[in-house]
């Protein structure tokens, strides 16, 4: 509910997607005007054409399928895309990169990015370049955020670019390096900071709300 809580407070009617055969992800946006991909299990690494390592956590390849297709229906249709946590590895590995599989394993120097104890939790700050379409979105270049992670994005797909990073380098969001495709990814979870006191994250939501009311707009209009 957390997801849905934070795009209904930004005004959106939120409609959550069962997982279909992926052959029905085009016509499953048909009449969205955006698309929230969010947090979930780990892909599967065949995906990115690596084999599992034994720190690889749960699955689920219907999921995997279906979320893949749907990134690419929205890269067609043009809308606006909000990935959260799993969502900005899916959308990483659906345009073509690839992924850390297991943070503590893979990078043992990097800082603590799972386990706190609460959802809300800011442990971790982080740095959004200067002039980035995230930072223009949280409204902020520093700032504090919750971390629920042991997977990360390793080699960025063609198109994206890291925009924000953890101060041990993990990245912490994406976004489309041209203006014809709104596309922001996030590895921390603003919907359970939507409604702290901070702003950044309800300005996030905010921001691509914004989107998805241009793209009703300009549906109404051609
Ligand atoms: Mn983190």
């Amino acid at each position: 509910m957390a997801y849905t809580d934070s795009l209904h407070d930004a005004g959106l009617l939120p409609l959550i997607l069962p997982v279909l055969p992926p052959e029905s992800a085009a016509v499953a946006l048909n009449g969205a005007s955006g698309l929230v991909l969010t947090g979930g299990e780990d892909l599967d690494p065949s995906r990115y054409r690596q084999r599992a390592i034994s720190a690889l956590g749960d699955v689920h390849e219907g999921r995997d399928l279906f979320e893949l297709e749907l990134v690419h229906a929205a890269r067609q249709l043009g809308l606006p895309v909000l990935a959260i946590c799993r969502g900005i590895q899916l959308l990483n590995v659906a345009l073509g990169g690839t992924l850390v599989q297991d943070i503590p394993s893979q990078w043992p120097h990097a800082i603590a990015h799972d386990g706190a104890p609460a959802r809300d939790d800011r442990s971790h700050e982080i740095r959004a370049d200067t002039g980035s379409r995230l930072a223009v979105a949280l409204g902020a270049e520093r700032l504090r955020v919750n971390s629920f992670h042991h997977q990360a994005l390793d080699a960025l797909a063609d198109g994206l670019v890291a925009t924000a990073h953890a101060p041990d380098g993990i990245i912490e969001g994406v976004e489309w390096r041209d203006e014809d495709w709104w596309v922001l990814g996030v590895q921390w979870h603003p919907e359970e900071l939507s409604r702290t006191d901070a702003p950044w994250d309800r300005a996030l939501f905010a921001a691509f709300a914004d989107q998805c009311s241009r793209r009703q707009r300009a549906s109404v209009v051609t």
